[in-house]
């Protein structure tokens, strides 16, 4: 299998070292022409307004739409989450382009600035083995889905923070800053299907 994970800026190491600890070769993916053959493509946590711009001018968003349209997988995680989403609701980024994937709404910066960053256990739909740590960073949280999504995970007060539609997923939260690569086998698992 061929995995890809988008390099232009954010915590693209991470999910690679996630990878290769189950055995997954990972490339770093900065270039169209690096797109030809992956099974699955993982967009990593950042700043979604700077990984957008920087599609843009390596001419990476309409080959990584055609990759969707094939049946690719492809997996955002945090701003990865706010590329891949079809609406990002905060009014401050109405006007954000995103890759348009996923037919949800997200929530940018969603918990606010004092309280930015925390670790919470997750129950998540299809992982067995008890709670996943959730390691959220000024995260977003989806805010609506629409038709042919799947809920996969939700904070104690209801706010969405997983997701899938087909072979796309979608994590408000880093699995990559854990020892926990259950969240990356499962995407390892769709990637095969
Ligand atoms: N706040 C960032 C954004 O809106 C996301 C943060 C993250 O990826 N950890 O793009």
């Amino acid at each position: 299998m061929k995995i890809g994970v988008l390099a232009l800026q954010g915590a693209f190491i991470e999910h690679v070292k996630m990878f290769e600890k189950l055995g997954q070769k990972a490339v770093e993916i900065r270039l169209p022409r690096q797109l030809k053959g992956l099974d699955g493509l993982l967009i990593p946590g950042g700043e979604s307004t700077t990984m957008m711009n920087l599609m843009q001018s390596f001419d990476l968003i309409e080959p990584i739409k055609k990759l969707a349209g094939d049946q690719v997988a492809i997996w955002g995680t945090c701003a990865g989450l706010i590329c891949v989403a079809q609406k990002v609701s905060n009014p401050d980024s109405t006007q954000m382009e995103t890759l348009g994937l996923m037919n949800i709404t997200v929530m940018r910066n969603a918990f606010g600035r004092q309280v930015d960053s925390f670790e919470t256990g997750l129950q998540i739909a299809g992982l067995p083995d008890g709670p996943f740590p959730g390691v959220f960073i000024r995260a977003p949280y989806i805010e609506k889905v629409g038709r042919g999504v799947e809920v996969l995970a939700r904070l104690a007060d209801g706010e969405i923070v997983a997701a899938r539609q087909g072979k796309m997923l979608a994590t408000s939260f880093h699995p990559e800053l854990t020892d926990d690569s259950r969240f990356h086998g499962y995407f390892l698992e769709i990637c095969r299907s």
